[in-house]
C-alpha cells in the first residue's frame, strides 16, 4: 500500500505552485514549468518539480515516440514524460519515481487498495478516491522545499483532467491560498490581416477553468509579439488577474533564453510578491553565459541523426545534449535529421558525405535498421565520428560482426529468431545485489533494464579518458544485450568492449582504437547531460566532429 499523506503532514513551509494550459496544447508548458522553478532556484530556493498526466497509460514507456515525444528515464528507472528531462536539464535535480504520475497509475493504485480491502467496503468514486490519490502523490516524498510546482498535462477542458482540476481546487482550499497559487499559460493568436493579438480565446480558457473553481493568480500569456499594456489590461479585467500579474511569454530565441525573458517579465518577482517572500534577485548569470555562447557560437558543425521517427521531440535530450556539446565547445551544432529507410533506399554517401558526426541513437524493432547499419559502415569506413546510443551501439556492433568478421547472419534476437544472436534477450541481471528476472512472454511495460546501472571502464581505454574516472553510473533502457561470448571475435575485428557490468557480463561501451572516434554505449548518455554540467561523451564527440569538419 503507497504511503498516506495529507495536508497536514506537508512541511508548513512549502509552498505548492499549479500549472495548467488553456487554448491549445504544445504551448511549452513544461519548459515555462522548469523556467520558473529555475528562477525561483537563482533566487536561493530548493524547488521541486511534478509532472501529472492526465492519459490512462500506466507510464509512457509503451507509447510510441512519434505521439508523445521521447521516452525520458530517471536514475531510479522510472519511464516519464520528456517534461521531466526540462525539470533535470533547467534545475540540475534529479528526478525520481515520486516526481512523475498518470492517470493510469493512479487508477491502478486506487483499484489496487479497493482489491485489498483497503476502502472498507466503501463506493469507489472519482471523489473523494481518485481525488485523494492524486492528492497523496502531490504531497508524498517531499522534505523541505520552499516550492513544488506541479504541471497539469494536456489543456483545460480535457474530459481526462477534470479529476486533476478538482484536486489542485480542494489542495488550494485545505493548504490555503497562501500556499498555493495557480498559474496558467494560454495563448494570445496574431491576426496578420488585423494587426491584432486576440485575448479572447484566453478569456474563454480562464472561464473554464472558474467553472472549476479555480482563479488563476498569474497569466503567461503566449504570443509572437510584444502585448499592448491596454491589452494586458483588459485581459485583466476580464479574467480577474491583476495587470503586473498578466506576463507575456514571448517566442524566445532559443530555450536557453526563457528564464531570463520570463524574470525581465516579472515572473519571479510577481510570484515572491504573492507569496509575501523577500528573496534576492534572481542571478542569472550561468544562463546570461549560455545566451551569451549560443548567441556568438565560434563556428558550425553538422551531426547527422540517423533514426526513425519523424517527430524531432523523439530525440529530445539526444537534440539537447548535443546543443550541450556544441556550447561547451562554443560551437553551433546543426543537426542533420536523416531517416534511416531515406539511407536504405539511396545509399549512406547521399546523406552522410557533408556531416562532421554520426549519430545512430535508440530504438526498437526491424523498420530501419538496414540504414542504421549502412550509416555505422559508412562512419567507420570512412573516418567520421560515431556516437551509437542504446540501439546504435547494438547496430555499430552487428555491422562490424557482419562486415568485419564476416558473420553474415550476424543480428539481434529482436529482429531476427533465426540470425546468430550477437545480440540477445536477457532474461537475468543484478540490481544492487538482486536478480532481476525478465520472460520474453512477459508484460511490455516497465519490464526493460531501466535506469541507473554502473559501468565499469577499462584502463587506457578512450571511455575512460573521456569521463576521467574508472567506475561511471548511467540510465538505461533496453531489454538485449550485447553477448559477452563475442568478445574475442569482436576484438581481432578491431571492436574493443571497454565498458562493462562490474560482474563482468554485460557489455556497456565499445570502441574502435583504430579508428579516430567511434564509440558504441548500451546506456543514455544524452539523459544526463545538462546545460550547465554537459555530458563528457557529447562533449567529445562534438569536438571530434569539428575536428573532423576542418579537414572536410
Ligand atoms: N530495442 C533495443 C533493446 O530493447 C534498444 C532499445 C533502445 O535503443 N532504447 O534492447
Amino acid at each position: 500500500m503507497t504511503e498516506q499523506t495529507t495536508t497536514q503532514s506537508a512541511n508548513p513551509k512549502t509552498k505548492f505552485i499549479f500549472i495548467t494550459g488553456g487554448v491549445v496544447s504544445s504551448l511549452g508548458k513544461g519548459l515555462a514549468s522548469a523556467s520558473l522553478a529555475a528562477l525561483l532556484q537563482a533566487r536561493g530556493f530548493k524547488v521541486r518539480l511534478r509532472k501529472l498526466d492526465p492519459y490512462l497509460n500506466v507510464d509512457p514507456g509503451t507509447m510510441n515516440p512519434c505521439q508523445h515525444g521521447e521516452v525520458y528515464v530517471t536514475d531510479d528507472g522510472t519511464e516519464a514524460d520528456l517534461d521531466l528531462g526540462h525539470y533535470e536539464r533547467f534545475t540540475g535535480i534529479p528526478a525520481t519515481k515520486n516526481d512523475s504520475v498518470t492517470s493510469g497509475k493512479i487508477y491502478q493504485r486506487v483499484l489496487d487498495k479497493e482489491r485489498h480491502g483497503d476502502y472498507l467496503g466503501a463506493t469507489i468514486q472519482v471523489i473523494p478516491h481518485v481525488t485523494g490519490e492524486i492528492k497523496n502523490f502531490i504531497l508524498s516524498g517531499l522534505n523541505d522545499e520552499d516550492f513544488v510546482l506541479c504541471e497539469i498535462g494536456g489543456t483545460v477542458g480535457d474530459i481526462e483532467g477534470q479529476p486533476y482540476l478538482e484536486t489542485i481546487r480542494q489542495l488550494a482550499y485545505e493548504l490555503g491560498r497562501e500556499r498555493t497559487m495557480f498559474v496558467h499559460l494560454t495563448l494570445l493568436p496574431y491576426i496578420p490581416t488585423a494587426g491584432e493579438l486576440k485575448t479572447k480565446p484566453t478569456q474563454h480558457s480562464v472561464k473554464q477553468l472558474q467553472e472549476y473553481g479555480i482563479q488563476p493568480d498569474i497569466l503567461l500569456c503566449r504570443s509572437q509579439i510584444a502585448i499592448p499594456q491596454n491589452e494586458k489590461r483588459k485581459i485583466a479585467q476580464f479574467c480577474n488577474v491583476r495587470e503586473e500579474r498578466v506576463i507575456a511569454a514571448l517566442d524566445a530565441r532559443s530555450i536557453y533564453h526563457v528564464p531570463s525573458a520570463y524574470s525581465a517579465e516579472g515572473l519571479d518577482t510577481e510570484v515572491c510578491k504573492y507569496f509575501g517572500l523577500a528573496a534576492p534577485a534572481a542571478d542569472l548569470s550561468p544562463w546570461r553565459h549560455i545566451e551569451e555562447v549560443v548567441e556568438n557560437p565560434e563556428g558550425e558543425v553538422r551531426i547527422a541523426v540517423v533514426g526513425k521517427y519523424q517527430l524531432k521531440e523523439a530525440y529530445k535530450s539526444i537534440d539537447e545534449a548535443l546543443t550541450h556539446g556544441g556550447i561547451a565547445n562554443r560551437y553551433k551544432v546543426k543537426v542533420k535529421w536523416i531517416d534511416a529507410e531515406d539511407v536504405e533506399k539511396d545509399g549512406a554517401a547521399q546523406y552522410l558525405s557533408d556531416v562532421g558526426g554520426i549519430l545512430v541513437p535508440g530504438g526498437f524493432g526491424q523498420r530501419g535498421t538496414k540504414g542504421k547499419i549502412a550509416a555505422v559502415r559508412y562512419a567507420r569506413e570512412n573516418n567520421i565520428p560515431f556516437l551509437g546510443i542504446c540501439f546504435g551501439m547494438q547496430m555499430a556492433v552487428i555491422e562490424t560482426m557482419r562486415n568485419v568478421a564476416g558473420i553474415k547472419n550476424a543480428g539481434s534476437s529482436e529482429l531476427d529468431a533465426d540470425c546468430e544472436a550477437v545480440v540477445g534477450l536477457m532474461t537475468e541481471w543484478d540490481r544492487n545485489g538482486a536478480r532481476e528476472i525478465r520472460n520474453r512472454d512477459g508484460d511490455l511495460g516497465g519490464t526493460m533494464r531501466l535506469g541507473a546501472y554502473p559501468c565499469v571502464l577499462a584502463k587506457n581505454s578512450k571511455a575512460a579518458e573521456i569521463y576521467g574516472a574508472g567506475e561511471i553510473s548511467e540510465r538505461h533502457r533496453h531489454r538485449y544485450e550485447v553477448n559477452i561470448k563475442y568478445e574475442s571475435l569482436l576484438c581481432k575485428a578491431g571492436m574493443l568492449i571497454t565498458g562493462k557490468s562490474p560482474d563482468g557480463k554485460l557489455p556497456e561501451i565499445v570502441e574502435r582504437p583504430e579508428h579516430p572516434w567511434f564509440v558504441g554505449v548500451q546506456f543514455h548518455p544524452e539523459l544526463k547531460s545538462r546545460p550547465f554540467a554537459p555530458h563528457p561523451l557529447f562533449v567529445a564527440f562534438v569536438k571530434a566532429a569539428i575536428d573532423n569538419s576542418r579537414l572536410l
